[in-house]
């Protein structure tokens, strides 16, 4: 396959200029009858690899995505273009299916989409072989990994394509690309023989923060109406409830927002999607359900105000923004609750002691982000094995975090900890832990006497924000860890090096404005 051919395509169909980084070889290569593998960012420009392959080679190219709900808007899109293109799955009665079928066997269509677990039926086999199939696209091919954030059962059975159809040409593209998860794509869906091309995963027009969360209903607005005023947006939250809570609060702040989770019946859900498409400065709040495989160019700010669950998730939520290249903010604000809240959430998840293990390694890559003192963008490249020198358009960057030595604070926090354990075999939260420290006579506090502790009231010198913070960042570094429903505090076997071993411990100074703000909360 030559060059110019696809050019022409790109020129002609889909009415762009150039080709985009990497786009071009990938063509070429697939074009040419080759397997590949890509790995590229969100906005990067997968589609086109394997849509041009599909037109200039003979036979249907068929897509195989989970995003089931997108498919009608995928192909009514191409079919604007003049794209032949027509999808199968199960939102369809038998009647639009063997219309499609039709259409595909007398070689009318030119890309056919299908949900992964069409190919479990064998009557889609025994289609695929009728017809002539062009190439196989194995679109979010992550969702293969079992080690990923988003994994997909009927993904696994996609390693037969390569057994059944060995002539037919596969692409697999992604945008998450950790080691652990190229590694697995590469050997669930045998393409140890494949080309792999992997794309920079910068995006340098996105500025990462990271704020301590205080009053996060107050950072929002500001962030809102002081940098994003009128501006389309996507807010991520972790519960139902408190999605419906902060786009409420959005709106009774004179801000266009609207809700979107799971919950909502289909019909809502959509009419949200398509006002967030259509509108201009539209906020969507929204639990993770929100986003994949959403195509807006103007999203000019991606904020969480609940840490998500992995640096995977965090990288493509925070990815859907300004994805025309133009300046964005992904804005994430953490706390001490949501490390004991998701603490919690892993301790009481179903799966096996492996998948408890899997679930904390990502928490602890997303904690070892939120507590970073360098570059956001270097940290979170070299999570994906790449590397980058300081952007100078990140928190980090901008105001670079001081450090202090939280030695001798750590030893008293985890000495309470240590004590109300042997001498009154009792474990709390981190509220009562710092209430203890900085002396305050609570009516919890005299009801279990903890005013008669020898370290009672020897933490004055912090607020109890600067506390919270300790707590945070020793969780965070694993010299201190959260258990069971209440979030209490407990030592960890690298405890003992800091209180009896000399180890020091270098912390992040709390930002000073935000110290000051802060409310005091519970954990
Ligand atoms: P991805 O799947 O990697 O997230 P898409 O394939 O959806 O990215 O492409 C993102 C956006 O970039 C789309 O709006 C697409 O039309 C546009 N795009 C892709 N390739 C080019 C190109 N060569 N020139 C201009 N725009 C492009
Ligand atoms: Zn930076």
């Amino acid at each position: 396959m030559t060059s110019p051919e696809t050019l022409q395509v790109l020129n002609r169909v889909f009415g762009y200029d150039s080709f985009r980084e990497g786009q071009q070889e990938i063509i070429d290569h697939v074009a040419g009858g080759g397997d590949a593998l890509v790995l590229m960012p969100t906005g990067g420009g997968k589609s086109l690899c394997y849509q041009i392959p599909s037109l200039v080679r003979e036979g249907v190219g068929v897509v195989i995505s989970p995003l089931i709900a997108l498919m009608q808007d995928q192909v009514d899109a191409l079919r604007a273009l003049g794209v032949r293109a027509g999808f199968l799955n199960s939102t369809q009665d038998p009647g639009e299916r063997r219309m499609v079928e039709a259409e595909f066997l007398a070689g009318e269509l030119d890309l056919l989409y299908l949900a992964p677990e069409r190919l479990k039926v064998d009557a889609t086999v025994a289609l695929l072989d009728k017809g002539s199939v062009a190439l196989f696209a194995i679109d979010e091919a992550h969702c293969v990994s079992q080690w990923g954030h988003d994994f997909r059962p009927d993904y696994l059975a996609l390693s037969s394509l390569h057994e059944r159809w060995p002539e037919v040409p596969r692409i697999a593209l992604t945008a998450t690309a950790t080691k652990a998860t190229h590694a697995e794509i590469t050997q669930r869906l045998k393409l140890e023989e494949a080309h792999h091309f992997v794309a920079s995963f910068d995006r340098p027009n996105i500025q990462y923060r990271i704020a301590p969360k205080n009053e996060p209903r107050k950072q929002l607005l500001d962030l809102v109406r002081n940098e994003h005023a009128g501006e389309a947006g996507i807010v991520y939250c972790l519960s139902r409830k408190s999605v419906e809570d902060i786009a409420e609060f959005l709106v009774r702040n004179g801000i266009d927002a609207v809700p979107y989770h799971a919950g909502l019946d289909a019909g809502t859900r959509a009419e949200h999607q398509a006002r967030f498409l259509r509108e201009d400065g539209l906020i969507v709040v929204a639990t993770i359900a929100f986003g994949m495989g959403i195509d807006k160019p103007d999203v000019r700010f991606v904020a969480h105000l609940d840490l998500p669950k992995s640096v995977e998730g965090y990288y493509q939520e925070t990815g859907r923004a300004g994805r025309d290249g133009l300046p964005s903010t992904a804005w994430l604000a953490y706390g001490l609750q949501d490390v004991v809240q998701q603490r919690k959430l892993i301790d009481n998840s179903e799966g096996d002691v492996a998948h408890r293990r899997k679930q904390s390694a990502h928490l602890d890559a997303m904690l070892a982000l939120c507590e970073a003192v360098e570059c956001r963008r270097v940290q979170l490249l070299g999570y994906f094995g790449q590397s980058a020198t300081p952007c100078g358009n990140c928190d980090t960057c901008l105001a670079p975090p001081e450090s202090w030595d939280g030695t001798v604070a750590a030893q008293k926090l985890l000495s309470t900890v240590v004590r109300l354990r042997r001498e009154r075999r009792q474990k709390f939260g981190a509220g009562q832990i710092i209430d203890i420290l900085l002396g305050k006579k609570t009516s919890k506090v005299t009801q279990h006497s903890h005013d008669e502790l020898s370290v009672f009231g020897i933490g004055t010198e912090l607020s109890e924000p600067e506390w919270r913070g300790v707590v945070r960042q020793l969780l965070a570094k694993g010299l201190l860890a959260v258990e069971g429903d209440y979030g209490t505090l407990v030592t960890t076997g690298e405890s003992d090096e800091v209180l009896y071993r000399g180890r020091k411990v270098l912390l992040r100074t709390e930002p000073k404005r935000a110290a000051k703000q802060a409310k005091p909360r519970r954990a």
